[in-house]
């Protein structure tokens, strides 16, 4: 262990000159700087809900439901829907209010009688108060409300309510608050419009993820099929089993230890034009004759644009294509005063200042894009590897440092947007004194800086063709894997911690809770066994 960099001299030369050391006490001193803290959390789990288990699942709390309310099926998820799928929330009401003003309030109606027998023989006719037409009694309904309408007025209204995508159809009397019974909603609908009947249908299952606080559909594209149902935190960061990794709380990629907020904002940024806009200021001027942007190219403040037209740069005016390094011929220039220069000034330092961070997050945006790749390959490494004639046999070392590597590389790459707007004005401006932001900046930027310098030593060890090694050369970079593996997972929490603790918590901003950090990335989820959520069934 005298000489680190003896083994991988060829390839790398500046490692023996890295300040991060292992010798002797093979990074212990690290370890006393990092001192592990339990961090305080929401104990949060998740879980994956099959598109073939979603009927089950929804089935199984009906059935809760109805057997602790004695109610039909379509009562219980009315009131469900009215709960955002929350039984909880049910039981709760329940116990505090009674049964019938939690039914009242939901527009759930019980009623014992529903048939038509009080108003005499079958030939009996109504007058339906919508369409004012006299009908048969049998071409009417009567909802659990006892309100009575003509079939094809009902009808009508539950077309048009469905084609609105509205789940909850309410009884057509104007100060009814009742719910329609969705039996006899796809009943009637399904004789004029079997498809929209369907779509109904759909719609009721659908409302078990889209009303449901705790249950999002997965967000990948193309979509597959799943739904996550997530207790506890909504803040939290969870793996598809189709392998998509996203935020619980905004549905876009995880993006932690960014906030929510932080995270829509960069996107913006970097993606619209209103994000250029200061670059646009900085480094264009419209032409004064045909009024096209014109860029800057190079130093001469003397610019052509295309239209041939000579213009000032400094002023924008048009003028002549004669010109010395000082002077332009036949134009004197009075008009850049002192305040459009300062105005100017502050708008190319906010765009240095983005552009700085920006070319930041990209590079790890790149590095990331590269060592994903490198995962993919390296079963490959493995294989080829567990074949050689040598002693060693485990190599999934490899596979747990290429997997921490992608984890901390995300980490780093986050913490870009996370600072530009956590030491700016956009959204924490006067949140801290100068002083205060200088001194939490500074020790930030130290603390990203030594997770930088580890996690980019991690991928040089992890780009390694080690199945060319010999078994000495092959234990010297496990020891360093695993050593770096676990440097660069205890920096990552620090990081968030510090983040948490230090950053945000300050600002009171609960809008800015962040997902918790975990080792192994975002929750990674597991295939449903087929029997849970059955039970409803029976
Ligand atoms: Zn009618
Ligand atoms: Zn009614
Ligand atoms: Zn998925
Ligand atoms: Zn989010
Ligand atoms: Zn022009
Ligand atoms: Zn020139
Ligand atoms: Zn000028």
């Amino acid at each position: 262990m005298d000489d680190d960099d003896y083994y991988f001299d060829e390839s790398d030369g500046e490692y023996g000159g890295s300040s991060y050391s292992l010798e002797e006490d093979h990074g212990d001193d690290l370890n006393d700087l990092l001192v592990e803290e339990p961090i305080e959390k929401i104990w949060t789990t998740a879980s994956v809900i099959s598109a073939e288990s979603l009927l089950a699942a929804q089935k199984e709390v009906l059935q809760n439901v109805m057997s602790l309310l004695l109610i039909n099926e379509q009562q219980a998820r009315s009131l469900l829907i009215y709960y955002r799928w929350n039984v909880q929330k049910v039981y709760d009401s329940f116990e505090r209010k009674g049964k019938e003003p939690l039914f009242q309030e939901a527009g759930v109606v019980i009623s014992d009688d529903r048939d038509l027998d009080i108003l005499g023989s079958s030939t009996a006719v109504i007058t339906c108060n919508v369409c004012f037409e006299d009908v048969a009694v049998l071409d009417a309904t009567k909802m659990d409300c006892g309100h009575l309408f003509c079939n094809d007025c009902w009808t009508q209204n539950f077309i048009i309510r469905i084609k609105d995508g509205e789940r909850t159809i309410r009884c057509m009397d104007t100060k009814c608050n009742a719910i329609c019974d969705d039996v006899i909603i796809r009943n009637l609908v399904s004789r004029k419009d079997p498809c929209l009947a369907e779509r109904f249908e759909r719609f009721l299952l659908e409302s078990y993820v889209e009303d449901n606080d705790n249950i999002k559909w997965c967000p990948s594209n193309p979509h597959c099929g799943n739904a996550i149902r997530v207790d506890g935190s909504n803040v939290f960061e969870v793996e598809c089993i189709c392998g998509f990794q996203f935020c619980f709380n905004c549905s876009l990629e995880a993006h932690s230890p960014c906030s929510c907020q932080m995270w829509k904002l960069w996107v913006q940024k970097c993606g619209d034009e209103s994000g250029n806009t200061d670059w646009i200021i900085v480094n264009t001027k419209p032409c004064p004759k045909c009024k096209k942007l014109v860029e800057k190219n190079g130093g001469c403040n003397l610019v052509r644009c295309r239209c041939d037209q000579h213009f000032c740069w400094l002023c924008g005016g048009a003028c002549g294509a004669e010109h010395t390094w000082s002077t332009i011929a036949g134009h004197t220039c009075n008009s850049f005063t002192q305040e459009k220069e300062m105005n100017f000034l502050a708008v190319k330092q906010r765009l240095q200042r983005y552009m700085h961070y920006f070319n930041r997050y990209m590079t790890h945006a790149d590095s990331l894009k590269k060592e994903n790749t490198l995962n993919e390959n390296i079963q490959r490494k493995i294989s080829e590897s567990e074949n050689k004639n040598s002693v060693i046999k485990d190599y999934s070392w490899v596979l747990d440092g290429s997997r921490q590597l992608l984890r901390s590389r995300r980490v780093l790459k986050y913490t870009y947007p996370l600072a530009f707007y956590v030491f700016g004005d956009e959204l924490f401006k006067d949140k801290m004194t100068p002083e205060e932001k200088e001194i939490k900046q500074h020790l930030f930027e130290d603390l990203q800086q030594q997770l930088e310098t580890n996690v980019e030593r991690l991928s040089m060890y992890i780009e390694k063709d080690f199945y060319d090694f010999n078994d000495e050369q092959v234990m010297e970079l496990k020891y360093q894997v695993v050593n770096l593996n676990r440097v660069v997972n205890k920096f990552c929490g620090q990081m968030y911690k510090y983040i948490e603790d230090d950053l945000l918590e300050p600002m009171k901003h609960a809008v800015h809770r962040i997902a918790p950090y975990s080792s192994g990335g975002p929750n990674m989820l597991l295939q449903p066994s087929s029997s849970s959520g059955n039970s409803g069934d029976s």
